[in-house]
Order: structure tokens, then C-alpha cells, then sequence
């Protein structure tokens, strides 16, 4: 199946994602993630969206839309794959659907503050991408990565002031996306707030596998 996980910033979509990836043995592609590789191997892409990012902002339409499609083109994705952090404005679904069938758009629902405080807690690994929180899913030792031993960091869009720009800039152009896929019926709400686990159950009651 082809899904989109849609919701503000530390909805715990990335969480979800990779878990359902393994689940259902299809690719998890983040545009986020892509973005952080490419800004932490200082590819032209990464130098021109670092500043971007960094701030909490979007990087443009065309950039992204352009990325998107080279990776839904791979062969890994031909049997499905889940979408996250993508697409983030109604020019970007528009230019979705001319590619792919949206199966689900699962949209995680949760309070701004709720967000606020997972994401000042969030860590990430530098070596795999891993995502951690300081309360909720600590590592099992402190800064290290329980997979792959390297360094947990805070991403400088986790930041206070790039929290609320986010949040901002999520109501104000990614929230339309609810609307636009419920008017398409391909809208599955979803409680963000439960623990992974249990979202993924539901997730899987929601989805079965064939
Ligand atoms: P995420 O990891 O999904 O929170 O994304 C981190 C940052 O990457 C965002 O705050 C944006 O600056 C950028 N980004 C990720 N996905 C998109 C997108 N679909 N459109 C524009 N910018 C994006």
C-alpha cells in the first residue's frame, strides 16, 4: 500500500514509519532525513537547504516535489511505501497524485504543546537516523545509539524558536492536507498520543496484510 503520514512535527510519524517499514517490508522515505544526509554530507542540495531547515522553514515546492519523484522511482518502492513529511502543501499533493495513488493519508492528531515537549526531548543518532526521546524512549545508554553505538545530537531545528516556527508554518500550509485528502476519502485519523506500540497495533487492525 501507498501511504502518506501526515501531522505536525513530533507527531511521532518518523517513529510509526520505521516500524511499519519492517512491518510491511516497504520503504520508509522521509524527506526530512533526506534533507539531514544531504546537509551533513554537504552535497549542493545540503548547502542550499541548511539555513532553511535550520530556521524551521520549508525548502520549496519544486526541490522537494523534484527529490520526491527520483525516489518513488526506485524499484524498492513499487510495492509500496510509506511517505513522511511529504507532501507538507497542496502544491506538493497536487504533484503527488500525477505520480502515485495515495492509498491512506494517516494523520496524527495531537496538541501543540504535546508537541512542544517531545520535541525538546527528541535525540537522533548521527550514525543511523535513529530517533529517541529523553523521557519517553531514552536510550539504553545516555548519548549512544542502542543499534548502532554512535552519537545521539539535538537537530537544530529542535530548538525552541524553530519549534514554534514549525508549528506555525504546519498550521498555516500542511494542515490544508487534511481537508484536501478527506475530500479524496483516502483520510485515516489517528490518535498520536498512546505509545508507538499501541499505535501500531491499531495501525495494523486498520491495514491488514494480505
Ligand atoms: P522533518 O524531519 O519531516 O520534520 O523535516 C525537517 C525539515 O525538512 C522541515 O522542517 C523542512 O524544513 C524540511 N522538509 C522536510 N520535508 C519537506 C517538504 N515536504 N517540503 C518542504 N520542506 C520539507
Amino acid at each position: 500500500m501507498n501511504f502518506i503520514f501526515l501531522g505536525p512535527p513530533g507527531a511521532g510519524k518518523g517513529t510509526l514509519a520505521a516500524q511499519v517499514a519492517v512491518s510491511y517490508k516497504i520503504p520508509h522515505i522521509s524527506t526530512g532525513e533526506i534533507f539531514r544526509a544531504a546537509i551533513k554530507a554537504q552535497t549542493p542540495l545540503g548547502k542550499k537547504v541548511q539555513a532553511i531547515i535550520d530556521a524551521g522553514g520549508l525548502v520549496s515546492d519544486d526541490v522537494t516535489i523534484e527529490l520526491v519523484k527520483d525516489r518513488l522511482s526506485k524499484e524498492d518502492a513499487k510495492n509500496g511505501f510509506i511517505l513522511d513529511g511529504f507532501p507538507r502543501t497542496i502544491p506538493q499533493a497536487e504533484a503527488l497524485a500525477t505520480i502515485v495513488k495515495v492509498d491512506a493519508a494517516v494523520n496524527f492528531d495531537i496538541a501543540d504543546e504535546a508537541v512542544v515537549e517531545r520535541l525538546s526531548g527528541r535525540r537522533v543518532c548521527k550514525g543511523c537516523g535513529q530517533n529517541y526521546h529523553l523521557a519517553f524512549m531514552p536510550p539504553k545508554t545516555e548519548g549512544k545509539c542502542d543499534k548502532c553505538g554512535a552519537d545521539l545530537y539535538t537537530r537544530d531545528d529542535d530548538k525552541i524558536e524553530s519549534i514554534k516556527h514549525r508549528l506555525e508554518v504546519y498550521r498555516a500550509q500542511t494542515a490544508p492536507l487534511i481537508d484536501f485528502y478527506r475530500e479524496k476519502g483516502a483520510l485515516v485519523d489517528v490518535d498520536a498520543r498512546p505509545s508507538t506500540d499501541k499505535i501500531l497495533a491499531e495501525f495494523e487492525a486498520k491495514f491488514p496484510q494480505k
